[in-house]
Formats: structure tokens, sequence, C-alpha cells
């Protein structure tokens, strides 16, 4: 992977400023937002989150610190000023002394020490942004550093790859508890690193102006590619062209359609399907393990929002009743999973749908399934990415993402909750 950086179109940014040093700040760090947003391989659909600490002008006129994170519900390649809401540093850094806030408390907490509270929520992960102490902070899903990152022995690898320029950390759920547990073992191991590892998770960089921060990410990630191709497990190209404008001419994609459709949930015009075709997609859907291996998990926590913890699986010549049985079976499975995991959380959780948001069709292609095209669209990009992840990771190791209850906890999170019905 390469930087894209350009210093002429930096400079438009600067000059977009007019001078004043805090939006100089906030235009880079748009800037370099959108260069991140621009490479699938690093973040798509939301994921990925990047800061930058400035000084604005108080009431009384005197300077203090302030960090601008990305809002919830902004994407970073369309990012813009106000999609970064700003906060006083000062007060965010005595949450280190807060032994326990819930994600809700935290949401309040973060929105109290907002400049403009017409602004959207912070990023759950600001207080992380905060606690680094660098200026610029860059975080990202890279395709790549999930292959290595979802490895049984993660924390060896990146010791391997890394050196010490990036600090390990364990999964810990997103959120208050991360932003914590980052911090401590950031302030313990992390002196000297230019950034995090998060173990079944993603990277993070920072860096004292946004270029740094920004090349970080992208060198990291480069170094993960190059790990992946040395050891013949190259991330598969993303292509372009992959969905199929009438998924209709294929019978199963109208048997599954019908299969899906006898269910209320996705509405008169529903499902949505987007299939997709590719490369990649068919070297994966030949896995012979495939039921087994696309059962482990998403290769980012995020992902299990929109593509749930696994997806369904089928023929190319399955016919309606191959289909009716597969959903049938898959929702089987799902009010299962809900239950056994549900049973273990300390609060109450409502089941979501029983359907699948993806549909693997072996000899065909895959499937995005979705209540509109948007949502069937995001589903098929997502089972792509994890299919090239899974692909690399098993020719590496084997892949190991979090575990089923981790990611219950996070598909039934109530801040996620939160974030799909404003997306609805
Ligand atoms: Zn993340």
């Amino acid at each position: 992977m390469k930087s894209l950086w350009n210093d002429d179109e930096a400079q438009c940014w600067i000059d977009s400023a007019n001078g004043d040093p805090a939006e100089v700040d906030l235009a880079l760090r748009v800037y370099t937002s959108r260069l991140i947003g621009q490479e699938a391989d690093l973040v798509l659909h939301g994921g990925g989150n990047t800061s930058v600490k400035t000084e604005r002008a108080k009431e009384d006129g005197t300077l203090a610190e302030t960090i601008h994170v990305k809002g919830s519900g902004w994407d970073l390649v369309t990012i813009e000023g106000p999609g970064l809401p700003a906060m006083w540093l000062e007060p965010l850094l005595t949450a280190r002394d807060v032994p326990n806030m819930t994600d809700e408390e935290m949401v309040v907490f973060l929105r109290n020490e907002m400049l403009d509270q017409s602004g959207p929520n912070p990023s759950v992960e600001a207080l992380l942004h905060a606690f680094l102490p660098a200026k610029f902070v860059d975080h990202t899903h890279s395709c790549a550093a999930l292959a290595i990152a979802d490895q049984p022995n993660a924390a060896e690898l990146s010791q391997e790859i890394f050196g010490d320029e990036l600090c390990v950390i364990p999964y810990v759920m997103p959120g208050f508890k991360l932003s914590h547990a980052a911090d401590a073992i950031f302030q313990e191991k992390g002196e000297g690193a230019n950034g995090l590892f998060l173990v079944n998770h993603g990277l993070f960089s920072h860096g004292d102006d946004a270029r740094t921060s920004y090349e970080r990410i992208i060198r990291y990630t480069d170094m993960c590619e190059q790990y992946l191709a040395e050891h013949g497990a190259a991330l598969m190209p993303e292509e372009d062209g992959t969905k199929v404008d009438d998924p209709y001419a294929h019978a199963p994609i109208v048997s599954l359609k019908e299969a899906l459709s006898s269910w209320d949930f996705f509405g008169e015009d529903g499902p949505f399907l987007d299939l997709r075709v590719s490369k990649a997609n068919k070297k994966y859907l030949g896995t012979p393990d495939l039921e087994e291996v696309s059962s482990r998990g998403t290769a980012t926590p995020d992902h299990v929002i929109r593509i749930k913890p696994r997806p369904m699986i089928g023929e190319a010549g399955f016919e309606a009743e191959d289909w009716a049985k597969a959903v049938r079976d898959y929702a089987d499975w799902y009010e299962a999973y809900f239950e056994r995991n549900a049973a273990k959380s300390d609060e109450t959780k409502t089941m979501l749908d029983l359907l699948p948001r993806v549909a693997l069709i072996r000899g065909l292609g895959i499937v995005g399934i979705g209540r509109n095209a948007k949502e069937a669209g995001v589903a098929a990009d997502l089972a792509e990415q994890n299919a090239r992840i899974i692909m690399s990771a098993e020719g590496i190791g084997r892949f190991t993402p979090l575990n089923e209850a981790d990611l219950f906890e996070l598909e039934y999170w109530s801040l996620e909750q939160a974030k799909l019905k404003k997306a609805a």
C-alpha cells in the first residue's frame, strides 16, 4: 500500500483555513481522513476513526487544548469539519481516574465536553484518542493487518513484523474498557511506539503532524501486506465490477429471494439481494471446509453489526425448497446463538431478526442481503472483504477471529443498536 499524500492538495486544505491555526489542523485532519477513507482495504462503511488535538479559545479568550474526533454516522471518505466534533481535552483526561463507566455514561460524559452541542456523538474510541499523547491519531481496520491480528499467535507476529514500533493490545471490547486498557498498556510499554496493534480488531498510529500519522498507518498496513506476500498468502486484489447487474438472471437468486420473502422482516419489496462474482470470491467459495471456516466469526468486531456472526451457505443448484430449509436452519442456529449468549449477559437483550445478511453460494458467488439496496451492498462489500482476509489468514496460519461470546457482546451492544437505528 502506498501513501496518497500530495503536497499541492495538502496546501489547498491549508489555504482553506485562512491562517487560523486550529482550522489548519482540522483541515489537514479532514484531508488525511479522506485519504484513509479512499482505500477500502483500510476502512469500509463507517469503520475506523481519526482525531486531532488543537488549541481553541475559551469564553474568557484564553486558549485551551481541544480534541476533534470523528463523529458517529460519518464516513472517513466523505468527512467534513462538522464530522469531527471538538471536545475540551483536559476534562476528558480525568476519565483516566474513573474506574468504570457504562458506554451510555461515556457518551453523556463526552457530549458534556463538546464545544458545539449540535455536533454528532464522538466515536466510542474518543477517550483512547484523547489518552494517546500525540497530536494526530489514526485508526483503521486494514485488511492485511486483520489477517495477522486474527491469528492465535497475533501478539508474537506483531513483534516479528513491527518490533517495538507498535504496542500490542489484547482484545478488549471497544468503548470505555478498551480506552482504559489500551492507555494503561501504552503508558507501561508504549515508550517510543508509533501506534497500537489491536488483536482481533485493527491498528492505531499517531504522530505530531497529519502526514506522519497517516503515513504510519500506510507503513504498518504495507508491512502486513508484505508479510502475507512473503509467506505465500498475499491478499487477493480487490476487483472492480464484481457486482452482477441483473442477479435475477440467475435461478438460485430468484429462489433465494422467494425463500427469504416468506419471512416478514424484509418488507414488501424485499429482500434486496446483491450478487458479487470475482476471482477471489470463486476461490473462497471453493474452500473445502467453507462451512467451518466461514462460521468462525467476522474479521473485525464492527462487521458483526452489518453481516451477523456467520453467513448462510448454499449451492448454485439450490431450488426454492432447498433455500427454504437453509434459511430455517440459519434461523434455528441464530436463535440458539442468541439464547446461549443472552443467558450469560447481565442485562436483558432483545433478539434481532433471525435472518442471514450474507449467502455464500458455491458455484455462483457471494450475496449481500438487506431491506434495501444500500444494506445489501454494504453486506456484500463486507462479505467480499472478509473472504479475502480469511484466505490470507488461513494462508499464514489459522483464521482465529473474536470468539462467539465477544462477538455477541458487540452485536447486542446498546450503542451499536442506537447507531443502526440512526442510519435507518
Ligand atoms: Zn475499530
